[in-house]
């Protein structure tokens, strides 16, 4: 578990900023990775991390260089990688620049758009994904206020533009977003791959947000191979360097897209349903995706399986007709309770996590839960006690941020659960 906290620590930019490619290039580490570039004419900054530490990415972007900033790029518009930049204008303001070009993929003024008609519900389930890194300020996911783009690319429109002595070029792929870009820096052989690289197995099929893309992932993966590229930049994560270092992780990045893709696709045509698919893709999985950059510690495979499926599924994924327009959970759960007893489900639900078997001893409880007589308060302390019990058991074993973070959120909500009861019970309420 350490080593997973270690590894997250590092994801979110805990590391030292580093140069190279002969000082033309600065890593910040900073939540997301902030990229400068500096030329003879000024700088090229590729992403801006968030707004909570705009003054922190400032002073590092200033102690590498005190050049005007020429060009923003905005890998993607996620709130981790281009609402940092308060201190930069403030900066140009009080010096009287002109301001940076800040170019883009044209699908991202959707997605600010999104953001804003979203804003409360986003900035919910942001508390929720990064719930373990502390409060989130609203202000700090809100897209109320962003810099938009002056130069946007369209479509699959491929972008070139100099500065000094040096090119930089742009390409669009779809992967994490439907808006993202990649830069590559052929003089230096330097590619920047924003969250399409994020030293994690890929966040695709994340459980709070909306579709990705899988076999497009795999594609920009190859195209990147294409560059023969010295240094990798992620958009998390440390700087990977070394042609055969950088050919390695996105040629295992992408096999391990096509995989998923193809695997889950293969057997949808062989009319099977999620479930069945779910588990044999865990049967299947190859041993060779076991490698450090894959490692599952923000997406995961488990996540990815459903990302294919939905990509091409509605949202009927049982294939069983009860599920069509189920009853609701506590009616159910009050029948079950019908036909043995509370007692009984509480004994076997302990059976089962005596015998390892903590899923289904969760499924279990939740008979209970949602079944019992809110009266029969000792028993639903048992209950919650069982299942918080469980949840933290859970949460420990698990390697993925998010998925650890959404067991450990409803463990926090049972803890309050237990509070509430115990109070009640010592006041005979
Ligand atoms: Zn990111």
């Amino acid at each position: 578990m350490s080593s997973t906290k270690d590894a997250m620590n590092k994801w979110f930019g805990n590391f030292p900023s580093k140069r190279f490619a002969d000082d033309t290039c600065y890593l910040i580490g900073a939540f997301a990775n902030v990229s400068v570039i500096k030329t003879d004419e000024g700088l090229v900054v590729f992403d801006l991390s968030n707004r909570i530490i705009h003054q922190k990415i400032f002073n590092k972007i200033r102690k590498f260089s005190d050049k005007q900033i020429k060009y923003i790029i905005y890998s993607h518009g996620h709130f981790d990688h281009c609402f940092g930049y308060a201190s930069i204008v403030k900066e140009i303001e009080k010096k009287g620049w002109e301001m940076p070009q800040i170019i883009a993929h044209e699908n991202i003024l959707d997605r600010f758009e999104k953001y804003r008609e979203l804003d409360r519900y986003h900035h919910w389930i942001n508390s929720q994904q990064f719930s373990s890194i502390g409060n989130i300020p609203k202000d700090g996911v809100s897209a109320h206020d962003t810099i938009n783009p002056t130069i946007l690319i369209h479509g699959n429109d491929e972008y070139e533009f100099k500065l000094g002595n040096y090119s930089f070029e742009l390409y669009h792929d779809k992967g994490e977003t439907d808006d993202s870009l990649w830069m590559f820096f052929p003089e230096k052989k330097v590619l920047f791959a924003g969250d399409l690289m994020v030293s994690s197995y890929p966040n695709v099929g994340n459980p709070y947000k909306v579709q990705r893309y899988p076999k497009d992932w795999a594609i920009a993966m190859e195209r990147m191979l294409e560059k023969n590229a010295e240094y990798l930049l992620p958009g998390h994560g440390r700087l990977i360097e070394g042609k055969d270092k950088v050919k390695e992780v996105l040629s295992i990045t992408a096999e391990a897209m096509h995989f998923v893709h193809d695997e889950v696709v293969k057997r949808m045509n062989e009319g099977k349903w999620f479930e069945q698919i779910y588990h044999e893709m865990l049967d299947i999985f190859p041993e060779k995706f076991n490698h450090w950059i894959l490692q599952p510690i923000y997406g995961c495979y488990r996540f990815a399986i459903h990302a294919v499926y939905r990509l091409y599924h509605g949202w009927y994924n049982t294939g069983n007709p009860t599920d069509l327009f189920p009853a609701k959970s506590d009616e159910i759960a009050k029948e079950f309770l019908k036909i043995a007893s509370e007692t009984d489900y509480i004994n076997h639900a302990k059976k089962l996590f005596e015998e390892g078997k903590l899923q289904l001893a969760l499924h279990i409880l939740d008979v209970l839960i949602n079944g019992i007589d809110s009266n029969k308060k000792e028993l639903l302390l048992n209950t919650y006690n069982l299942k918080y019990k469980i949840l933290k058991q859970k949460a420990k074993d698990e390697t993925s941020f998010i998925a650890s973070n959404i067991i450990n959120n409803g463990a926090l909500q049972i803890k309050d659960k237990i509070r509430n009861l115990k109070k009640s019970l010592k006041n005979n309420i």
